[in-house]
C-alpha cells in the first residue's frame, strides 16, 4: 500500500498540495447568482448530481425570483417544476417552508449564521456550511459531502464514518485557510479519479501516500471492505 505521512496533519497538507497542482481551478460547480439561488441549489443537490441541478435551476431561477415566489406557489406546482430532481416532493416542501421562514423571520434575506440557517427546513450543517462559505464568506467548518467522506477515509485522514465527526477530525488537521478549498479538491478528485466504485489508483497523484491504493492494499478504507 501507499505509505501515508507520519502524522495526519502532514498527510492532509501533502494531499492538499498535490490536489491543488492537479486541480488549480477547483471551485463550486453549482450555478447561482444570489444567496437564495445558492441556498436552493444546495438543497436540491442532496442525493442528486450538480449537473442535473444546474440543468433544472436554469428554468427554475427564471420563474421564481425571490422567497415570496416560492412561498406563494402551491406544493403541486413547485414539485412539478422540480420533477427531474431526486426527492422532488420533499425538496419542494422544504424550499417553500424555508422561504416562508426567510420572509417571516429574516426580512426576506438568507440568514448568515449556522444556527439560523440550520433552523430552516431541510437545511443541515453541510448545506449551511456551503451557504456560509460561498454566500457570506464565513468559513466555520468543512463541508463533508460523499466525496470528502470517501476520500478522507481512503487517505487515512479519519476513521470516523459519519459527516459530523469526520468534519471535526478534518478541522483538527486541515489548515484553516484551506477549509473551503479542501472540499472542492476532494470533489474534483473524487469525480475524476477516486470514484466510489472503481477508483483509478494506477493513475492517481496520491497513490504513493494512500493507504487504500488498490495495487498494494486489499482493503478500501472508505468501506472497510476488500476491493
Ligand atoms: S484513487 Fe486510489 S490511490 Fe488515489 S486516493 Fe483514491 S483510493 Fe487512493
Amino acid at each position: 500500500m501507499g505509505t501515508p505521512l507520519e502524522s495526519r496533519g502532514e498527510q492532509a497538507e501533502e494531499v492538499i498540495t498535490r490536489l491543488e497542482e492537479a486541480y488549480p481551478d477547483s471551485t463550486i460547480s453549482l450555478r447561482y447568482s444570489n444567496r437564495l439561488e445558492l441556498l436552493i441549489a444546495v438543497m436540491l443537490s442532496a442525493q442528486c448530481t450538480d449537473e442535473r441541478v444546474n440543468k433544472e435551476t436554469k428554468h427554475l431561477f427564471e420563474k421564481y425570483d425571490g422567497p415570496e415566489a416560492y412561498a406563494a406557489v402551491s406544493q403541486e406546482e413547485l414539485a412539478e417544476d422540480l420533477n427531474s430532481i431526486t426527492y422532488y416532493n420533499n425538496k419542494a416542501k422544504y424550499i417553500r417552508s424555508a422561504c416562508t421562514t426567510i420572509i417571516e423571520e429574516h426580512d426576506g434575506e438568507v440568514p448568515d449564521t449556522m444556527d439560523e440557517l440550520t433552523e430552516l427546513s431541510g437545511v443541515g450543517r453541510k448545506t449551511a456550511n456551503v451557504v456560509l462559505q460561498h454566500a457570506h464568506d464565513v468559513v466555520e467548518g468543512i463541508v463533508v459531502d460523499t466525496h470528502v467522506q470517501r476520500l478522507s477515509r481512503r487517505l487515512g485522514l479519519t476513521n470516523e464514518e459519519y459527516p459530523e465527526p469526520i468534519e471535526q477530525d478534518l478541522m483538527g488537521i486541515v489548515p484553516e485557510g484551506y477549509w473551503q478549498q479542501f472540499t472542492h479538491l476532494c470533489i474534483d478528485h473524487g469525480r475524476a479519479t477516486c470514484t466510489a466504485r472503481n477508483p483509478d489508483c494506477a493513475d492517481c497523484v496520491l497513490a504513493d501516500i494512500c493507504p487504500s491504493a488498490k495495487d498494494d492494499s486489499e482493503i478500501d478504507l472508505a468501506s472497510g471492505e476488500p476491493w
